[in-house]
């Protein structure tokens, strides 16, 4: 995590508050914040969010939230969450396709498959590409699947709990 550190960088001066105009937006450190990325619970270790000294607006810059996604990135990547570079490789090969028709098949660029499959890779598929292929794993390995359950399952793993209807057109 000290890579991390040194990529932390705090505001480098306060402002006035968007919100209530009076008082002024100060940089703070918050250890282990909790926020939600992607929709998924995450704590991120040290955030630098701005908070007004009146109104207690909290402010976010950009390139902040932009560092926590980055960081939610390499959490999934450090405990397997996404599909591995192997395991991509492994589904492609099983449908019998090109590196090129994979990607035709999943709507996405052959450049995001050389990334996915690349076993030093610094882009990994994100959370919606990642189910699909694993909906399609599971297309394979099962025969059939109902994707509504898939999905309920997979979000769970990730500290989601939804309900859902299942009301059919007329
Ligand atoms: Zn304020």
């Amino acid at each position: 995590m000290q890579k991390d550190k040194d990529m932390f960088k705090p505001h480098s001066h306060n402002s006035p508050c968007p919100t209530c105009g009076k008082g002024t937006v100060k940089a703070t450190i918050i250890q282990n914040y909790k926020t939600r990325i992607k929709g998924y619970p995450f704590t991120v270790p040290q955030a630098c969010i701005g908070i007004c000294d009146q109104c207690g607006e909290r402010v976010f810059t950009a390139k902040e939230t932009r560092r926590w996604g980055a960081l939610f990135d390499q959490a999934l990547e450090a405990r397997h969450a996404l599909l591995s570079p192997a395991e991509i490789a492994r589904l492609r090969q099983r449908l019998g396709l090109s590196k090129k028709g994979f990607a035709h098949l999943l709507g996405v660029s052959l450049r995001s498959i050389h990334h996915w499959e690349d076993p030093e890779r610094q882009t990994a598929p994100s959370r919606g590409a990642d189910l699909v292929m694993r909906l399609v794993q599971q297309g394979l390995d099962a025969g059939s699947v109902d994707v509504i359950d898939f999905l309920l399952e997979e979000a769970k793993k990730w500290g989601v709990e939804l309900q859902v209807q299942r009301e059919v057109a007329a």
